[in-house]
């Protein structure tokens, strides 16, 4: 079976060049360019790297790009402070706020402050909602990327039975509600599902959102069904899936490969949902 690779890498870059077009072309009209600040409390070395890659896709759009760097010492209400202030600036846009926070930081309060018109991650209580009611609003960026990506290979979603592995308020859930609304019929199997393997092999798409280094073995799914592998293990200097990616591959039709699936996606939607969030305040 000639298996497709469903290529995140690729597919986030002509998003990011449609993104940079209607920017400038905005920008030549107006003068006015969206702007994304990204808030990391602390010095995660990953928080770091995931913040610096933020910046430089968003200045590279031609977005306005700030990185505020909180000390790791900072209390709640100190963030609280930076997350009004931006939520007052007219010139921002779009606030992420980088998690995970330190323990002693409350992010669920840091959420409860955070405009939802801004929140370009989809977390807040608002957009959640929203997403529940299957109303339009900001989606969180993991699993609009899912999404996006398995539309741009044309993917049939209507009517297919989709198992969604993992069940976090990131990505699971959220992917779970967005499918239902693509008319799929969706099962979730987290870590206290019995039989998993008996559940994922029925189904036409199965995602991976774990974080288990090799969880879905190839016996764990149906021949010719789609794989979307959305785990990051790191391992010996370099980064794996949860998807036994060389034993799964050969009897999949399509599947997601780790690193440049998902991962490029997630930043792409992050600047997709600055650039609708510029145009819900300013217009187009
Ligand atoms: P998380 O909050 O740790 O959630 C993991 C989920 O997996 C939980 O729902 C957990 O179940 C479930 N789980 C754990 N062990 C399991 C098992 N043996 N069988 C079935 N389910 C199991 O993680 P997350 O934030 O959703 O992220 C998941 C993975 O995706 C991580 O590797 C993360 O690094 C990666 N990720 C990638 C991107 C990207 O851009 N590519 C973005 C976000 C996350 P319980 O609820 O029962 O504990």
């Amino acid at each position: 079976m000639q298996t497709e690779l469903l290529d995140g890498k690729l597919t986030a870059q002509s998003i990011r060049q449609e993104l940079a077009k209607k920017i400038e072309e905005h920008y030549y009209r107006t003068n006015l360019r969206p702007g994304l600040a990204v808030v990391l409390v602390g010095d995660d070395p990953a928080s770091k790297i995931y913040v610096r890659n933020k910046h430089r896709a968003s200045t590279q759009v031609g977005m306005e790009s700030r990185q505020i760097i909180l000390p790791d010492h900072s209390t709640t209400s100190q963030v609280l402070e930076t997350i009004e202030m931006l939520n007052q600036d007219p010139s921002v846009h779009g606030i992420l706020m980088q998690l995970p926070v330190p323990p002693h930081v409350d992010v669920q309060v840091i959420l409860r402050h955070l405009d939802p018109r801004k929140d370009v991650d989809g977390l807040t209580a608002t957009n959640m909602g929203l997403l529940m009611a299957g109303q339009p609003g900001l989606r969180p960026c993991t699993p609009l990327g899912i999404i996006e990506l398995l539309d741009r290979y044309q993917v049939p979603l209507a009517g297919k039975r989709v198992v969604v592995i993992g069940r976090s308020q990131l990505v699971g859930r959220p992917l779970a509600l967005m499918f239902i609304q693509r008319d799929a019929t969706v099962t979730i199997v987290h870590s206290k599902t019995e039989a998993p393997r008996e559940i994922t092999r029925d189904a036409d798409i199965v995602v991976a959102a774990v974080g288990r280094v090799n969880l879905v073995q190839r016996d764990w799914i149906k021949p010719g069904s789609t794989i979307v592998d959305v785990g990051i293990n790191r391992v010996d200097g370099g980064i794996v899936g949860d998807v036994d990616f060389s034993n799964v591959a050969p009897v999949c039709s399509r599947i997601t490969p780790v690193p440049g699936g998902i991962g490029p996606m997630t930043i792409a939607m992050l600047l997709a949902n600055t650039w609708h969030a510029f145009q819900e305040t300013v217009g187009s």
